[in-house]
């Protein structure tokens, strides 16, 4: 079944006080209003046993902003499935558009990521999506669906199931820039197609699709009221606990 789900990426943001601050502000939300939409957080990797501390029921999933492709070994400053296992999170953020454009992260190294998360029990959140040059030369379907071939199609449909995509694109990431409900149902529609093409409409319609991008507390419910928009990965709306749940809230309207 499709969840639908709101998920927070903190990005490189808050120090440890703020941090707890704000885990707690949003447990209290969470107890006090039931939401009709299930509500991740990706906090910097520092505070994800922190997070396991505070949420010891799992009512708000806690997920990487990354993770390694390797399993284990001199890999620097990565951290691993293996140890998000460990503390049992809930999953991790794959492919950023960030870790693409900063660290060189390809949709090879997706494929790698994805499957090590999914043996070690975790959720993925691929994230893929265009730039603004090929929007404007309107590639942005072809891009989407070589990234989501090349990141998931060696995925059996039992796997790929199990996986949460993330449609964000580039030109409207902390931009305030935001695809238009329309323009993003478009490239949710397909990637859901895709993926119906290649493993059956059943299994297309068990995935849950989000839109990531300048998402606002008065964009959310018109956003996610589209037929193939399952929710949202939010980023800059998702550090102010006030913002964040009107998001929340997008879905109880
Ligand atoms: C993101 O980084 O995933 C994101 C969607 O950021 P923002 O909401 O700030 O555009």
């Amino acid at each position: 079944m499709r969840r639908k789900i709101v998920a927070g990426n903190w990005k490189m943001n808050k120090n440890v006080i703020d941090a707890q601050q704000l885990m707690f502000q949003l447990l209290q939300y969470k107890k006090n209003n039931p939401a009709s939409c299930e509500v991740w957080i990706a906090p910097p990797a520092l505070y994800l046993l922190m997070a396991k501390d505070l949420y010891e029921n799992n009512e708000i999933g806690i997920f990487a902003q990354d993770m390694s492709a390797h399993e284990s070994g001199a890999y620097t400053g990565e951290i691993s499935a293996d140890m998000l296992e460990s503390i049992e999170a809930t999953g991790a953020i794959i492919g950023h558009s960030e870790r693409r454009q900063y660290h060189g992260e390809t949709d090879a190294h997706c494929n790698q990521k994805v499957k090590l998360a999914l043996d070690k029990g975790l959720t993925p959140i691929y994230c893929n999506g265009e730039t603004l040059e090929q929007r404007k030369a309107g590639q942005h379907l072809e891009v989407v669906k070589n990234q989501t071939e090349v990141a998931l199609f060696t995925l059996s449909a039992e796997e790929i199931k199990k996986v949460v995509i993330a449609y964000e694109p580039i030109w409207a990431i902390g931009t305030g820039e935001t695809a238009t409900p329309a323009q993003a149902q478009e490239i949710h529609a397909h990637i859901r197609s895709l993926i119906a093409a290649k493993y059956g409409q059943e299994v297309a319609d068990e995935i849950s699709i989000l839109y990531g991008g300048s998402v606002k507390p008065d964009n959310a419910k018109e956003i996610f009221s589209q037929p193939d928009i399952d929710g949202g990965l939010i980023g800059g709306a998702a550090l102010k606990i006030d913002d964040f749940a009107k998001i929340i809230e997008g879905f109880n309207a």
